[in-house]
C-alpha cells in the first residue's frame, strides 16, 4: 500500500508551526508496512487542497490529511475531500446532536459554525474525536482510503492511535489482530515510556503510549495466527504493565473514571456529594451522568466564591488563614459537602487556574468518618483541558482512597 500524507494549513507554509503530525504519522506507516512517498503540505486554500488531493489519489491508495476540520471558515478539507469523490456534504443528525451535548460543557453561547463540523459525505465513516469536536472521517472508495484527522496534535495521535490505527492494520494484514488499552493517570507520557521502554522496543505484541484528558493510555497490540495465541501475547504483556505501573492504572479498553469510582462505590454501598469551585460544575456533571449515579451520588455544590463557600457551611477562618483555595480549603469542602448531604464520602475539588500561562493547580479534598486526605495536582493546557484534568483528578484520588481505605 502506498500512502501520502497531506498536512493542511497555511500557518506552516508560513513556517509558524512545526508539522509534528506528518512527523509522527511518516513514524506510524513504516510499522504497518505502508510505503510513504510523498508529504505535501498545502494552505488553507480549497482550490488547492483539491489539486492536491487529486494528484495523491492518482500515485498513492491511502491519503491521511491533517488540519482544517474545525468550524471555521478556512477550515475546509471536509468540502474538498467532497469535492474529490464528488459527493455532497450533509449534516449528520446523530453527529450534531453529540456535538451540542460535547459543547454544553463549555461555558458561553455554540456557534452556528459548528454545525460543519457535523456534517459528512456517504462514503465517510466518523472517527470519533474524544479530546475535541471535530470529528474525523475514514472515506472509503474506489480502491482508495481517505484519512481526514485534525490539526492538534493530542487529538490527532489519540484518533490514529484509537480510530485509525485497528481498522487499518485489519486491512493490511490478513492476521488475527488484537488490542488492548491500560489506563494510567498521574504520570507524564516520558515517564510511563521511560518505565515501560523495554516493551516498546518488541515487534510482537507492540505497545503504543499516548495522552488523554484522564491520564495516559498504553495500547499492547499483538497479531497472530489466531485469537487464542494474539490473546496470550497480550496477556503476557498486560502482566508485566501491571507489576510496573500497578499505582497509577485505573481502568483497561472501555473503563471510564465515574464508570470504575461508581462501580466501587455501588459495591462498597456507599453514598456521595461533592463540592467544587474552579471546575465550575464539571465534576458534578461527569459524576451524575455515570450510569445508575442517583444509587450513590446525591448532589453537589458549586462555590464560585467564597461568600457561597461559607454559605454552604465552610468556616470563614480557614479562608482567612489559609488562602482561598488550597488543601485546607479543599479538605473544609470535601467535608463540608459530606455534612450537608449527609453521605458517606465527601469529594471536593478547587484550585487556582491561570489561563493566560496555560498552567494552574488543583487541589481535592476527600472526607469519610474514617478518612480524611487532600491531594495537589499540577494543571496545563488551556482553561476547558485545566478544568477535565482537575476533575479526573479528583475521580482518580476518589478511586484510590476507596481501594486502599473502605
Ligand atoms: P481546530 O478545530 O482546532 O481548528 P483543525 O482540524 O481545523 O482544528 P487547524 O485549524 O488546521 O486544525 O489547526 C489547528 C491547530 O492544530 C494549529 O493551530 C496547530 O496548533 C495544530 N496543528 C495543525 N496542523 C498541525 C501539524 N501538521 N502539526 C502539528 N500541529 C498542527
Ligand atoms: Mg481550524
Amino acid at each position: 500500500m502506498k500512502a501520502e500524507i497531506i498536512p493542511v494549513g497555511t500557518e506552516i507554509l508560513l513556517g509558524n508551526i512545526v508539522d509534528t503530525n506528518s512527523c509522527f504519522l511518516a513514524n506510524q506507516l513504516p510499522l504497518l508496512g505502508i510505503d510513504l512517498y510523498f508529504i505535501s503540505t498545502v494552505g488553507d486554500n480549497e482550490k488547492r487542497l483539491v489539486d492536491t488531493l487529486k494528484r495523491a489519489w492518482r500515485r498513492a491508495d491511502l491519503i491521511i490529511t491533517t488540519g482544517g476540520l474545525g468550524p471555521t471558515e478556512d477550515d475546509i478539507t471536509r468540502e474538498a475531500i467532497g469535492k474529490l469523490v464528488g459527493e455532497e456534504l450533509k449534516v449528520d443528525d446523530k453527529l450534531w446532536q453529540e456535538l451540542k451535548d460535547w459543547l454544553r460543557r463549555y461555558p458561553g453561547k455554540m456557534p452556528q459554525s459548528n454545525m460543519k463540523q457535523a456534517t459528512i459525505i456517504p462514503s465517510a465513516r466518523v472517527i470519533p474525536n474524544r479530546m475535541g469536536t471535530a470529528p474525523g472521517w475514514w472515506v472509503e472508495k474506489d480502491n482508495h482510503i481517505i484519512i481526514a484527522l485534525p490539526g492538534p496534535h493530542d487529538e490527532m495521535k489519540l484518533m490514529w492511535q484509537e480510530g485509525v490505527l485497528p481498522k487499518l492494520e485489519q486491512k493490511v494484514t490478513g492476521e488475527v489482530i488484537l488490542s488492548r488499552v491500560i489506563k494510567t493517570f498521574r504520570l507524564a507520557e516520558a515517564k510511563v515510556e521511560e518505565l515501560v521502554a523495554h516493551l516498546s522496543k518488541l515487534s510482537n505484541p507492540t505497545l503504543a503510549t499516548y495522552i488523554n484528558p484522564d491520564g495516559v493510555y498504553l495500547r499492547i497490540t499483538a497479531k497472530a495466527k489466531n485469537k487464542t495465541e494474539a490473546q496470550r501475547l497480550i496477556s503476557q504483556s498486560e502482566e508485566q504493565i501491571q507489576t510496573i505501573l500497578c499505582p497509577y492504572i485505573w481502568g483497561v479498553d472501555d473503563d471510564t473514571l465515574d464508570s470504575v469510582v461508581g462501580k466501587l462505590l455501588r459495591a462498597r454501598n456507599l453514598s456521595l456529594a461533592t463540592m467544587e469551585s474552579c471546575t465550575e460544575g464539571l465534576l458534578c456533571s461527569t459524576i451524575a451522568s455515570g450510569p445508575e449515579s442517583h444509587t450513590y451520588f446525591k448532589g453537589g455544590l458549586l462555590a464560585c466564591c467564597n461568600e457561597a463557600k461559607t454559605a454552604y457551611g465552610v468556616e470563614t477562618s480557614i479562608m482567612e488563614r489559609y488562602g482561598n483555595e488550597n488543601t485546607q480549603v479543599a479538605k473544609a469542602m470535601a467535608e463540608t459537602a459530606r455534612r450537608k448531604l449527609k453521605t458517606d464520602i465527601g469529594l471536593s475539588v478547587g484550585g487556582n487556574l491561570n489561563p493566560d500561562k496555560n498552567s494552574g493547580d488543583a487541589f481535592v479534598g476527600l472526607s469519610s468518618d474514617k478518612f480524611e486526605q487532600t491531594f495537589t495536582h499540577i494543571l496545563r493546557g488551556n482553561r476547558s483541558r485545566m478544568k477535565q484534568r482537575a476533575v479526573f483528578a479528583a475521580l482518580f484520588d476518589l478511586r484510590n482512597m476507596l481501594l486502599e481505605e473502605v
